[in-house]
């Protein structure tokens, strides 16, 4: 069997019979087996699952029905609630938590015929840049095991780099699906906020959290997103827009584009070898017909002060209803209900958790809620408007993902503020909900560096069509971190 690496290549090969979904799910299964014990990307399989699935798949081919995805192994981050399928979200206080219903958006890509190999680890909760966070254990970055994955979508990042399946499900609050692909050197798109329904994926930050594909190409990224996008009444914060078809767009020419080059994102504190990568990557969708203008974004500095009060305070929210009551680990021989509570809390979250509900609940709380939380919703509002009069002179606007190529494992563990400070390039796009992607740009020092594009709200088909005509040009998407080579 030779093994397809996008979804488009399966697709191909199931219709052509050189495989069936069952052998292609099994060749997974198998990888995912025998390559996990290093990488830790998956933290459980989901094989009689899978394999029923993907018999139903074979089925259906055979009687000429399958949906877009029919047989396409996939992961789901271990944040979207599945059926049948432990949902820990990375966390302790969820180990033993068996989903009784699917998330809307897993409902879609399996109702497409995409099949559950697994769930991809992650940082708790969703909460962090590095993969370090997990109850499961730290996930290595394919490309060199000694370094981080990124995170907070790690799992999905390397478990995609490794070829442990076609495509895997992210979330991203501030960042976790765009900095993971960038240090994996995978596409992944976080779509408009309110794309994609968050029902039924544990909540971290809600006014932030998006979900979307990580796959190899933007042409497969276009057909995941297509599939798991549209409004769903079961999410207040859904939008009620039509979902275009994003394949159909991505062949259109980029003559008369208009990119914006924010002097923000290139300037100190950017690594060199980053720098030099994103500017002959831009270069390059200039070669392809887009025309280059400067564009400012004043208020960037503040987006990762601002984040980091918004988030942990919707986050010191979300996660007051796991309290060993309701939900979540619950302590042994509680005295009383002042101790059921702290401990089954202390013992269920990881220190950054933990960290993190201390902050939120702080900015929170009476006397400096309008000092820290409404001054940080205040911030958030100009680096909207940032971004709003930014696209009245552009389409896109391209730039870095993160400061850095994956960093060694351990290396900021000690020093929170700088772990924050990798998402300088990512949260200010979060911030405001817009729709934005990394894609493979190159290598420095042999590891992948990203080139972020941020659309304009619901223009996620202009970033896949610039993303896809890059990678007509263009094979970093395809290098395999094994060989170096294409894959
Ligand atoms: N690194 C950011 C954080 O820790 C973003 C995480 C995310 O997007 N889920 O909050």
């Amino acid at each position: 069997m030779s093994t397809p690496v996008t979804i488009e290549g399966a697709l191909r090969g199931l219709a052509a019979g050189e495989y069936s979904s069952v052998e292609l799910t099994r060749h997974f299964l198998d990888v995912i087996r025998e390559r996990n014990p290093v990488l830790n990307a998956v933290i459980s399989t989901t094989d009689d699952i899978a394999i029923a699935q993907a018999e139903q798949a074979d089925r259906d081919r055979q009687a000429g029905r399958g949906g877009p995805l029919a047989g396409v192994p996939i992961l789901h981050k271990d944040i979207f609630c599945t059926e049948g399928a432990r949902t820990s979200a990375g966390s302790k206080m969820l180990d033993n938590f068996v989903s009784p219903y699917s998330a809307t958006a897993v409902e879609k890509l399996t109702k497409a015929g995409a099949i559950m190999v697994g769930k991809a680890n992650m940082d708790e909760f969703a909460m962090g840049s590095s993969n370090e966070n997990s109850f499961y254990g730290v996930v290595r970055n394919p490309w060199q095991t000694d370094r981080v994955p990124g995170g907070s979508s790690g799992g999905s990042a390397a478990a995609v780099a490794a070829g442990f399946c076609l495509a895997a499900t992210g979330t991203d609050t501030g960042g976790s699906i765009r900095q993971p692909a960038s240090f994996c050197g995978i596409t992944g798109i976080k779509p408009t906020y309110g794309r994609v329904s968050r029902w039924g994926m544990i909540a971290y930050g809600s006014s932030l959290d998006q979900a979307g594909p990580m796959t190899r190409t933007a042409a497969d990224a276009a057909l995941m997103l297509q599939t798991m996008a549209g409004f769903d009444h079961r999410d207040s914060t859904s939008l009620d827009e039509p979902v275009p078809l994003f394949t159909e767009a991505l062949d259109q020419p980029l003559a008369g584009l208009r990119i914006g080059l924010c002097k923000e994102y290139l300037q100190d504190g950017l690594d060199s070898g980053v720098e030099t990568q994103v500017q002959n990557a831009i270069r390059e969708l200039e070669g392809l017909g887009a025309s280059l203008v400067e564009v400012s974004l004043p208020h960037t500095q503040y987006a990762v002060p601002a984040y980091y009060v918004i988030a942990p305070a919707e986050c010191s929210a979300n996660l007051s209803r796991f309290d060993g009551v309701r939900f979540g680990h619950r302590c042994d021989d509680p005295v009383d209900l002042e101790d059921l509570y702290t401990r089954s809390r202390s013992e269920g979250f990881g220190r950054e958790v933990r960290q993190r509900i201390m902050v939120g609940a702080f900015a929170l709380s009476a006397g400096y809620y309008d000092a820290y939380y409404r001054k940080a919703q205040q911030i958030r509002r100009l680096i909207k408007n940032d971004f709003i009069s930014a696209f009245k002179t552009v389409d896109l606007i391209a730039g870095p993902v993160a400061p850095s190529t994956a960093f060694p494992l351990g290396d900021m563990t000690d020093d929170p503020v700088a772990m924050y400070l990798q998402d300088i390039f990512t949260v200010p796009s979060s911030l405001a909900g817009l729709p934005a992607m990394s894609i493979p740009a190159g290598f420095s020092d042999n590891l992948p560096v990203g080139l972020q594009l941020i659309g304009n709200y619901l223009d996620e088909g202009r970033m896949l069509n610039a993303a896809h005509q890059f990678q007509q040009r263009t094979d970093w998407h395809l290098r395999s971190p094994d060989t170096g080579e294409v894959s």
